[in-house]
């Protein structure tokens, strides 16, 4: 571990972390070989998968989000309204609206999951080139999502990553303490023997990186590009200020990660 650690004195890569979007990936592009660097030590790569594998463009999370409000109706007999102002309150009181389900109405969480999960993907196009550089990773992959693992894999399904990862560990596997819970973390390294102080995180949260940051980890935030429609709940959004538990924004994955590839190849 070379210029990014957390008391090391502060790199040129670590300075762009902290500017405002957009930035990512001209800087990387301009970004000397060796600074890249920082990652070499990294032995697991864990990904969020929503908005993060696939760009918060894409309108998986509008499905989402009306099926969960129309789950709600049909199980607790709301009108629209009064569902989606609940299914809101959950989401920002218990960091999950299945959480609040699970707490306040004794919903089954399996039931919830399949339904609201059960979406068309269709909109979501194959990327050969973020297939490409995940699979040329050196290490292991694994998904860590809010989600269900069959909503995961059917998204990775739909984006030809199916293959390229060694496990999900999903809102079950979590016994539904969802990220940024730090128990949701620990549960995640506990299960999967994951050492967080040689391991890096990608996630569209910042929120979701503090914990993972606490413990070690390197953290990526991944951005929409400027410009770009951003579907995630506006409460979600981060603000043009990134802070110090971020270690490096992209706003676009693939690139990110090619560029670690080939410095990894430029290696003397
Ligand atoms: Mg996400």
């Amino acid at each position: 571990m070379t210029q990014t650690t957390k008391n090391s004195p502060p790199s040129p890569l670590g300075s762009l972390a902290r500017k405002t979007p957009p930035f990512a990936a001209e800087n990387q592009a301009s970004l000397p070989s060796h600074q890249n660097r920082v990652l070499a030590h990294v032995e697991t790569f864990v990904f969020d998968l929503d908005n993060t594998l696939y760009p918060s463009h894409c309108d998986l999370w509008p499905k989402i989000d009306a099926r969960i409000t129309l789950y709600m109706m049909h199980h607790l007999g709301l009108d629209g309204l009064s569902s989606r102002a609940l299914q809101k309150h959950y989401y920002h009181h218990y960091g999950t609206t299945l959480r609040g389900l699970m707490q306040e109405d004794a919903v089954g969480a399996e039931d919830f999951l399949a339904f609201v999960h059960d979406i068309d993907r269709s909109s979501l196009p194959p990327n050969p080139t973020l297939a490409d550089a995940i699979t040329r990773l050196p290490g292991r992959k694994l998904i860590l999502t809010n989600g269900s693992r069959d909503h995961a894999l059917n998204t990775a399904k739909a984006l030809g990553l199916e293959a390229l990862f060694e496990d999900v560990f999903d809102i079950a596997d979590a016994d539904f303490v969802p990220k940024p819970h730090p128990t949701a973390y620990e549960r995640f390294f506990d299960k999967h023997a994951v050492d967080p102080a040689r391991a890096v995180m990608f996630e569209d949260l910042t929120k979701n990186l503090l914990i993972p940051h606490q413990r070690g980890m390197k953290t990526v935030l991944v951005v929409p590009k400027p410009g770009q429609l951003d579907h995630r709940d506006k409460i979600e959004i981060a603000g043009r200020e990134i802070p110090p538990h971020i270690d490096y924004v992209t706003d676009d994955l693939e690139s990110f990660l090619l560029g670690l590839l080939e410095d990894a190849t430029n290696k003397p």
